[in-house]
């Protein structure tokens, strides 16, 4: 650390010792989604910031020194967990300085812990299976039944750190779920007629998305889990969708199209760019506008393409 960051993290301390009381909770996420739902859940007792934005990759974020201000600040930090931010997250919670949310201290949350987690890898975990989910796959939060188990863990959480609100956070977590359950059975029949739709997918990002919703996903644009695509394995994309006759492509944000595209053309498919988080793009403003969003956007395209 410079020596400016060390003077501006002393600066801080001095301010957040010299303020009265705090009114409300100081909660860093590492996601947008995790953000979105420690809002709803928190409501006017918690500030909530989220260190990724929903158009990122949340598996490569560019550390800024204004990150670890705001977790020097913290009193709550959740993580989705399972990997995803190893390669940018803990040498800013190590920087942070702040004890109250070193991994194992009481302000640091682990979302994933009573998630259902798929692609977890059984015997020895290699290299050779990929750069990025040695743990499973982190993309849980894309199943709503998970942002259901996230937002109880949440709830819990806040109630023991903030006691006194203990109840607020309970009624406001129950509300929440209250409203997921009701717009689960919405989502899941809109999708009920296309139950099996097998689509192809640039990263593994929807693994718990195609679980929730029935879809098939038969292939990658990645080789690998974060592995950039090879022309032999573009090929056999290709060859997949003409054969099993797919038509969608579903792409996140983050990645270059090129790809992409040439595999659409080559196999009379469809390029569908479709934000994994919230904030992905601006109609995705919350946890069930990013479901509403993206399942509009796919239902739209099984219509044109007569995708089945
Ligand atoms: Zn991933």
């Amino acid at each position: 650390m410079n020596k400016i960051s060390v003077v501006a993290l002393a600066a801080v301390a001095v301010l957040s010792a010299a303020s009265p009381a705090r009114a409300e909770l100081n909660v860093i996420t590492t996601t947008s989604d995790l953000a979105a739902i420690a809002a709803d859940i928190g409501g006017d007792k918690v500030k909530v910031t989220s260190i990724a934005r929903g158009y990122q990759d949340p598996h490569w974020v560019e550390s800024k020194p204004s990150f670890m201000l705001l977790l020097n600040k913290a009193q709550l930090l959740v993580v989705i967990g399972r990997e995803l931010e190893i390669a940018w997250l803990p040498a800013l919670v190590t920087q942070s300085r702040n004890a109250r949310i070193q991994p194992g201290a009481e302000g640091y949350l682990d979302a994933s812990q009573n998630v259902k987690i798929l692609d977890l890898p059984t015997g020895a975990v290699t290299r050779a299976m990929g750069d990025v989910h040695p743990s499973g796959n982190p993309h849980y939060w894309l199943d709503p039944q998970n942002g259901g188990r996230v937002a109880k863990a949440i709830a819990a959480k806040l109630a023991q750190l903030d006691a006194p609100n203990a109840a607020y956070y309970t009624q406001r977590e129950a509300d929440f779920a209250r409203r997921l359950a009701e717009a689960q059975q919405r989502w899941k029949a809109q999708m009920a007629p296309y139950k099996g739709l097998k689509v192809v997918t640039y990263h593994r990002s929807w693994a718990n998305f195609a679980d929730a919703f029935g879809l098939e996903v038969v292939g990658y644009v990645e080789p690998k889990p974060g592995i950039p695509p090879t022309p032999q394995h573009t090929l056999d994309v290709i060859n997949a969708m003409k054969a099993q006759g797919i038509k969608l492509i579903l792409v996140e944000p983050y990645f270059d199209l090129k790809t992409p595209n040439s595999i659409a053309s080559n196999s009379g498919g469809k390029v569908l760019v479709m934000p994994p988080s919230v904030g992905g793009v601006p109609q995705a403003g919350d946890y069930f506008k990013l479901f509403d969003y993206d399942l509009n956007l796919l239902l739209t395209a099984i219509k044109e393409t007569g995708a089945k």
